[in-house]
């Protein structure tokens, strides 16, 4: 076996630094998967968003014609202070994840990257994140954004018949029946669908404002959705949308040309 087919040319990590420096010539584009270690309810493991989030960036990648993007090695920890009282979740600061997201910008704005893709599995991550992008947008002035779903979002609320699938329920639970269902004890599976009662709180709604609160004012399992409902049969539909819509926004990313982005480095 060569390298390349164990370890694929755009994974940033396994290069050397000849190879990248090559690379580098062709792809001004890298994804970077962010996750979380938190609790997924009884009956799913605590790294659903670091592990989905970094799955989805390498099929992205394989999805996407050479010269394909980047993808970097996985920031696991996210922010998850609300999940506090629930065993298993390690928590960082946000303060400490947006500069750590920050110096890894700069640093790939030094090596010659100038579109920067976040790939964020977990949702709150968003505040952290978008903060730390407009950070290094303001000094490295190379595009860059955050992508939390928000490409195929509108085609899975389609898919599902919860309201309100939040955390670790029908789409969650689907979606990791799909890849690694020796992972999910459905046995386990509860309805814990949550009713706000209010268009306005509502996560989902199109109309819903952003709020925060301590997840076991919630919900007693963890479970924000119906994760009786999941099967792996919709979680392969979920995944092969999530990763065609996200390819292709990846790709109008990478084939504009710079300025045309509105930014301007040099
Ligand atoms: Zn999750």
């Amino acid at each position: 076996m060569n390298k390349s087919e164990k370890y694929p040319d755009f994974m940033w990590a396994t290069l050397t630094w000849p190879e990248i420096e090559e690379r580098l010539k062709h792809v001004d584009t890298a994804i970077l998967p962010c996750g979380a270690i938190e609790q997924h309810g009884p009956h799913l493991p605590l790294d659903v968003d670091t592990f989905d989030a970094e799955y989805m960036a390498r099929k992205v990648a394989e999805a996407c014609p050479e010269p394909k993007p980047f993808v970097l090695p996985v920031i696991p920890f996210g922010v998850s202070y609300h999940h506090s009282k629930f065993k298993g979740t390690i928590s960082v600061t946000n303060n400490a994840l947006s500069a750590l997201i920050y110096d890894i910008g700069m640093s790939l704005a030094h090596n010659g990257i100038k579109k920067l893709v976040i790939l964020n599995g977990h949702g709150d991550n968003v505040p952290t994140l978008t903060y730390a992008a407009q950070m290094i947008n303001r000094d490295a002035r190379i595009f860059v954004c955050v992508e939390t779903g928000e490409t195929s979002d509108v085609d899975l609320y389609d898919l599902i018949d919860t309201h309100n699938d939040i955390h670790a329920g029908e789409i969650e639970t689907s979606t990791t029946l799909a890849i690694r269902p020796e992972l999910v004890d459905m046995r386990k599976a509860v309805d814990d669908t949550i009713d706000l009662g209010n268009e306005y709180l509502d996560y989902t709604s199109d109309r819903g404002v952003s709020w925060y609160v301590h997840t076991e004012r919630l919900t007693k399992s963890g479970v924000m959705g119906n994760a009786t409902k999941a099967t792996a049969e919709k979680g392969h539909q979920m995944w092969e949308i999530m990763i065609r819509k996200m390819a292709e926004f990846v790709e109008t990313i990478k084939n504009t040309p710079f300025d045309q982005l509105y930014q301007n480095r040099y």
